[in-house]
């Protein structure tokens, strides 16, 4: 691949993580995309009409999204290749009752959500994102917002106040120490409300305080992603984790061009750092509710169309992968060491927090000899634990022939991560063969 190739790719995927802040705004970002290239979208609550080649698009809760590009042959005799990921990463979040007064500051209760790399939140420039629902008209509305700005900072303790903390680590307690500072109390007020207000009315949202009925707030660092290293070759950005594989995937469907034989789909999942129970996580009815509707419209009718069609298909679940760290490279299983730049890695785990099997695993190793590139593989040390993917829950609620794979990347859960801009190419390379 191309240096060209490879700075495009860069450039758009850190446009693309900077246009997400939250799962909110990556849902936006990933529709808005879908339409510029004729998707239209799909209302869950109408009935459905659909023709081959159609290009289609679902989301459910805001945060959560499926495309489907339809095939020239139904599902049920060509099946469905599908792409999945997730667009949440570990983050704080703001309490309903956000606001506390302490000591003369303004400061918002946050809850953890997720594995978050706490440590890393300390003495960042961070702002404020999600989504606010106002009451208009008698119903309540829902609205993005992005303060775009350094609004917040969860201050370190200074190392003269905590004499041992290089030696011992830091130990942080989330409900007493990961409270952010808004302001302070003798610079004048920091009502949560009014700013919210005035938040929206830049995004040309008139609403009162008083019709602000509910918030899904998160916080986010300001400092913008860009790339790093002595020729350029990696990205530090927050997120990468897994909006790296929503947009790998994303981009291979757009750049997969027109309709083959079998109907191509990305679904990009919220949740899934927290278990993936819920309406729009892997571990809910969205995959399936999409896919039995795409059935219907497009299958030969009859009862078993949606069974046969499931055996027809096939999974790339996409999430990023620990590359070797050079400065705790014991940490990794000696045979498996995923080099950064070194192109995708294969996931397995004879436990199943990977769905890899031998045959998925070949599938994939074809996929990439197609494409020119050479797959790495993944598996955590005997001793260790294992992470886990929307691979094996989506497995098992479909049925579906599944291999888990991702890009190498370092500092996973930190607020910001580290990957290489050249393994952003191969894995769209592969993921494209995938949909041809
Ligand atoms: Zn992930």
């Amino acid at each position: 691949m191309s240096p060209t190739d490879i700075d495009t790719a860069a450039k758009d995927l850190l446009a693309y993580i900077d246009a997400s802040p939250t799962p909110y705004h990556a849902v936006r970002e990933t529709a808005r995309r879908l339409t510029e290239h004729g998707y239209r979208e799909l209302d869950e609550r109408e009935p459905w009409s659909l023709q081959p080649g159609d290009r289609v698009f679902i989301t459910r809760g805001d945060t959560s999204i499926a495309a489907f590009h339809l095939g020239t042959t139904p599902v049920d005799r060509a099946g469905f290749r599908l792409v999945g990921s997730h667009t949440d990463s570990p983050n704080l979040r703001l309490k309903p009752n956000a606001p506390v007064a302490k000591h003369g500051y303004h400061q918002l209760g946050v809850e953890v959500y997720g594995g978050v790399l706490l440590s890393t939140w300390m003495d960042r420039d961070l702002s404020l994102a999600g989504r606010v629902v106002v009451l208009s008209g008698g119903r309540p509305v829902p609205h993005l917002v992005d303060f775009q700005r350094p609004l917040l900072r969860v201050p370190n303790l200074a190392i003269h106040l905590n004499r041992t903390v290089n030696t011992d680590g830091l130990k942080l307690n989330a409900q007493d120490h990961m409270v952010p500072v808004l302001g302070l109390e003798s610079a004048g007020p920091a009502e949560l409300r009014s700013l919210l207000v005035r938040e929206l009315a830049r995004a040309n949202v008139r609403a009162e305080a008083g019709d602000l009925l509910g918030y899904d707030l998160a916080l986010y660092d300001t400092q913008p992603s860009t790339r790093s290293g002595a020729q350029g070759e990696f990205l530090h950005a927050p997120r990468l984790d897994n909006l790296a594989s929503c947009y790998s995937g994303l981009s291979a469907l757009l750049a997969a061009g027109k309709a083959g034989e079998t109907t191509r789909g990305v679904v990009l999942y919220d949740h899934e750092e927290i278990g993936s129970r819920s309406a729009q996580g892997a571990a809910g009815t969205f995959l399936r509710d999409c896919l039995q509707r795409l059935v219907l419209g497009h299958s030969d009718g009859r009862a078993d169309a949606y069974h046969r069609a499931i055996r027809h298909s096939f999974l790339v679940s996409a999430d990023m992968a620990h590359a070797v760290h050079p400065n705790y490279s014991s940490l990794h299983e000696p045979r498996h060491q995923p080099l950064m730049g070194g192109g995708p890695v294969i996931k397995s785990n004879v436990n199943q927090s990977y769905a890899t099997d031998g045959e998925t695993w070949a599938h994939f190793a074809a996929l990439c000899r197609e494409a020119g590139v050479t797959p790495q593989h993944f598996v955590t040390r005997t001793d260790l634990g294992c992470g886990s993917t929307i691979g094996p829950i989506t497995a098992a609620e479909l049925g579906i022939r599944t291999v888990d794979v991702g890009s190498p990347m370092l500092s996973m859960h930190s607020i910001r991560e580290m990957a290489a801009a050249s393994d952003v190419v191969a894995m769209i390379s592969v993921l494209q063969r995938f949909f041809t």
